[in-house]
């Protein structure tokens, strides 16, 4: 009998939400309960008592196919970010669009943004609860063509790492593992600049003993140790070794033996007298070949270099020629 009622009663749409964040979504079950089990798995961690369930009758027309337009769930109350712009999409947009305009704007700019905010009609937000949202065409045709500016962005980070990686040493061969080890790059656009963030390519090479080295840019870590208001140049030395690595001078010393030993066992060419000579000068002066002055990293220059054995072991990237 109870089977029976199971499959001929309909499913019903049920507003779900967390009761601190107040954030959640629309679920189709055919009992409450159950909407009010599978939303507390989704945004409340399984916590049965942290969200709030209601009937939502307003999109039961959407329960055939559990696909809930976003300009509908806006209609009733729901608000969300856009993808793109980043702006707080609901029936205000217009309004916060106008807010935007200035009147010392190119008339050009001002003319379109105010046929934006008058033409805006929620049914031209973009998307649906599962999926990005955008508050129309333009805000969805602007992001897609960001992201493809910064994929061609990445791409061509790589394929610069790779050409210098290449140039330094031809018989190396490159990870690219989807799996395990690939090429990976970070790009990012603010304030209209954009700025690769972080490169990083992985290549084996003859005589290999301890794994793939890695070629690899990280702007953000350095970043940081910028807003800690330490001076990169003495980030290792400052108040708080600890944190930075005491060891790096040594580490630096013991990189360097390692890459003589592998250049004597595998006999292959990694650096000459004259470039090992140049780092342990470095290294007695306590030099740090970052080329940091305060002044913004450049991608292409050589950089230090983690590797997880036993301890962590800065090595300096510089060992392959400074560029
Ligand atoms: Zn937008």
């Amino acid at each position: 009998m109870k089977g029976v009622i199971m499959t001929d009663r309909p499913k019903l749409a049920y507003a779900v939400t967390e009761n601190y964040e107040n954030t959640g979504g629309i679920i189709f079950a055919k009992y409450a309960v159950v909407a009010r089990r599978e939303g507390a798995s989704i945004w409340s961690d399984g916590d049965f008592g942290g969200v709030s369930c209601r009937r939502a009758k307003w999109a039961d027309q959407c329960a055939d196919t559990g696909i809930v337009p976003l300009w509908l769930m806006i209609c009733h109350g729901w608000h969300f970010e856009c993808m793109g712009c980043g702006r707080r999409i609901d029936e205000d947009l217009p309004s916060l669009w106008e807010g935007e305009c200035r009147q010392d704007d190119p008339p050009r700019e001002q003319v379109i943004a105010r046929r934006r905010y008058r033409k805006w009609e929620v049914t031209d937000v973009i998307g649906t609860q599962h999926g990005a949202c955008f508050c129309d065409q333009r805000c969805a045709d602007e992001h897609e063509a960001h992201e493809a500016e910064r994929k061609r962005r990445q791409d061509h980070a790589i394929a610069v790492f790779k050409a210098k990686v290449l140039e330094r040493f031809p018989g190396i061969e490159f990870a690219d593992n989807p799996a395990h080890l690939r090429p990976h790059a970070f790009a990012t656009k603010s304030k209209g600049r954009w700025r690769v963030e972080q490169v990083s390519v992985d290549f084996t090479f003859p005589g290999m003993v301890h794994g793939p080295a890695t070629y690899r840019w990280d702007a953000r870590s350095y970043g940081r140790r910028r807003d800690q208001g330490a001076k990169p140049e003495k980030a290792h030395f400052g108040k708080n070794p600890q944190r930075m690595g005491p060891l790096t001078l040594e580490a630096r010393a013991h990189a360097l033996d390692v890459v003589l030993d592998v250049q004597t066992r595998a006999r292959v060419d990694l650096i000459n007298a004259e470039e090992e000579a140049r780092i342990r000068e470095l290294i007695a002066a306590k030099t740090f070949p970052n080329k940091w002055d305060g002044t913004e990293p450049r991608a292409d220059v050589w950089l230090p270099y983690t590797i997880d054995g036993a301890g962590r072991v800065q090595t300096v990237m510089q060992l392959f020629g400074d560029q």
